[in-house]
């Protein structure tokens, strides 16, 4: 039995507008154990986004309980450097359009981003070139501007970088919306292929496209999580 990576218990969230107070999120409960590839349908407007906001640490739960890689994330418990650097260090974060740096490469952006974490030249290079290969980008990608690259590489890029970094947790909001269906079930295929290896992935679509490759399903349904469906990983 796995011990859980992710716990979240009662969590609530709401957003205050002047005098009026959304809530968001009303009593979310989740346990997610490593190599689990979570997907977390709900409609727009249903709090995926301030779901996974929590999740990756990116904000505060207003009430209850979160816990990611047995530490407790609140504001007791980590200033927001600190917060920044557990982040950086177990946490990949991959949004609906990537967040890469345009005027780079492929592989620039996943070589920079290893010096930064204090990688020798010789090491990041070959590092950024076997991740780059785990996810499917080849040698006559790698250097091109990833402005040259399609939708669907550049996710690829920012799953290759988020890997290099050794994330743990992969936090993806919509990775497939911008993706036609070969595109968006490649990603997904990498993705599953690294869960094997212990990686997780927790991800919020629309994307019906992506059902089969999920180990468990959840639906958000004003402000609750509700379990659908899960396998034995
Ligand atoms: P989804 O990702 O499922 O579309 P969101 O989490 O983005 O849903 O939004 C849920 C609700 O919270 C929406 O009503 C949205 O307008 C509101 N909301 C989200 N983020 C903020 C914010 N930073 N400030 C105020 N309201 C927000
Ligand atoms: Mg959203």
């Amino acid at each position: 039995m796995l011990l859980p990576i992710i716990k979240l218990k009662d969590v609530k969230k709401s957003y205050k507008f002047g005098e009026t107070t959304v809530e968001v999120l009303k009593g979310v409960n989740l346990r997610v154990t490593p190599g689990e590839v979570v997907g977390i349908f709900g409609p727009s407007g249903s709090g995926k986004s301030t779901l996974l906001n929590i999740i990756s640490t990116l904000d505060f739960a207003d009430e209850g309980f979160v816990e990611i890689l047995e530490n407790e994330i609140s504001p007791k418990k980590f200033t927001d450097n600190e917060l920044a650097l557990f982040r950086r260090r177990y946490i990949g974060i991959i949004f609906q359009s990537h967040n890469l740096m345009p005027e780079m490469t492929a592989f620039e952006n996943v070589y920079f981003s290893l010096l930064l974490k204090g990688y020798s030249p010789k090491r990041a290079k070959k590092r950024a070139e076997d991740v780059l290969e785990i996810l499917e980008i080849d040698k006559s990608k790698m250097h091109k501007n990833i402005q040259l690259l399609s939708g669907g590489e550049r996710q690829r890029v920012a799953v290759a970088r988020a890997l290099a970094m050794d994330a743990e947790i992969f936090v993806c909001d919509e990775p497939t919306a911008e993706l036609d269906k070969k595109n968006a079930i490649n990603l997904i295929s990498v993705m599953s292929n690294l869960s094997y290896t212990g990686k997780t992935f927790i991800i919020a679509t629309h994307d019906e496209r992506l059902l089969p490759f999920f180990t468990t399903v959840y639906r958000l349904e004003d402000g609750i999580l509700n379990l659908t469906e899960k396998k034995e990983v």
